[in-house]
């Protein structure tokens, strides 16, 4: 009797142990780019993804420091320094690939995503980490910037020396350098081992691998209401990247001002409440879902074929919804909508 009990113990270890070292649900969370990271993997590797963890932060530690368009000292910094006295500086490589990213999608958005307008963005108030308070800018102020027309076709480049014909271009990230931050994090867990995982800043994010048997499904917010207004399955390599005019604004006296502004009138955009973009390549959907925002919702299918994306979601500021036929196919809403367009393909 005695060896039975000692033997079915035995056996319960052993299914219990084999539980133990099975792949689970790993979580951990960083503070960077002033939001918070959240990294998951599924993993039978809890101390290589604590490991793979810290490095990352290291990495956009890093980033954030380096490409940071109004704080510290970094590359950018200097970099927008140099410009506007007119000179030419040498700076990283990594750096310069992304200019040069940066310079090609502005180009592509017919520069409806224009990361030359630093100063624009600096004078609605959104160079600061607290939401902005009090007016917004003067008209003859935001005239005076725009007639400048700072673009990223002012910028051009030898090997990674970097110079402007415009003194005016003041370089500003904030629309693209997070989906290709979060793009390289993937990259780099993957290096690590990590093969499973979904690195996800405020619901932008990039995915590898799969959950389990079954792919990574995330939701995307409502940008008008509460919670999710609908959920996708996202692919090994993919990344979605939400624009929102919720994210950051000002408001005085009952209008708020998004911080998306449309460079071609110096005003934050008003008629789009979100624009999702699905991509493998996370800066492309980064750099595109807020030149979909200012484009509205009447040119963002030009702009999306320009930029080459297929899978595309737009919400009005009514709630209408917008959507590519390949969108369509692989979102299932949670709430409901009451007018969906799908545009032809
Ligand atoms: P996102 O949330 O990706 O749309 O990025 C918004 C941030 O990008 C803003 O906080 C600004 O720093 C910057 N930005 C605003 N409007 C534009 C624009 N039209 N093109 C490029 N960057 C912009
Ligand atoms: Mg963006």
């Amino acid at each position: 009797m005695y060896w039975i009990v000692r033997v079915l113990l035995l056996g319960l270890l052993v299914i219990l142990s084999g539980c133990d070292k099975g792949p689970q649900d790993q979580r951990q969370t960083l503070l960077v780019f002033g939001t918070l990271l959240d990294i998951q993997a599924y993993t039978d590797q809890p101390e290589l993804f604590n490991e793979a963890v810290r490095e990352l932060d290291k990495t956009f530690q890093k980033m954030h420091r380096e490409w940071h368009a109004w704080q510290g000292e970094g590359e950018l910094v200097r970099l927008n320094r140099a410009l506007a006295d007119g000179e030419a500086l040498q700076v990283s490589a990594e750096l310069g690939s992304l200019l040069q990213q940066a310079r090609q999608y502005a180009i592509d958005s017919e520069h409806l995503f224009n990361p030359a307008i630093g100063q624009l963005i600096g004078l609605w108030g959104f160079h600061s980490d607290q939401p902005p308070g009090g007016p917004p800018p003067r008209k003859v102020e935001i005239e005076a910037l725009l007639k400048h027309n700072p673009s990223m076709e002012d910028v051009s480049f030898q090997g990674h020396l970097v110079s402007s014909t415009n003194s005016m271009v003041a370089m500003d990230l904030g629309a693209f350098a997070k989906g290709y931050a979060l793009n390289l994090a993937i990259d780099e867990l993957k290096r690590m081992g990590i093969e499973n995982a979904i690195v996800n800043a405020g619901g932008d994010l990039c995915v590898s691998g799969q959950h389990g048997e079954r792919p990574w499904v995330i939701g995307i917010r409502h940008p008008l209401g509460e919670g999710v207004i609908a959920s996708v399955g996202v692919a090994d390599g993919e990344c979605v990247l939400t624009s929102g005019n919720y994210e950051r604004y000002r408001e005085f006296e009952g209008v708020r001002y998004a911080h998306i502004i449309d460079p071609r009138s110096g005003y934050p955009v008003a008629h789009v409440a979100s624009a999702t973009v699905i991509s493998t390549q996370g800066g492309l959907a980064d750099a595109a879902a807020t030149a979909l925002s200012v484009a509205g919702p009447v040119d963002w299918p030009r702009i999306a074929a320009k930029m080459g994306l297929t899978q595309v979601m737009l919400v009005d500021d009514q709630g209408k919804v917008y959507l590519t036929p390949q969108m369509q196919s692989r979102i299932s809403f949670q709430q409901q909508v009451d007018e969906v367009v799908v545009t032809v393909d």
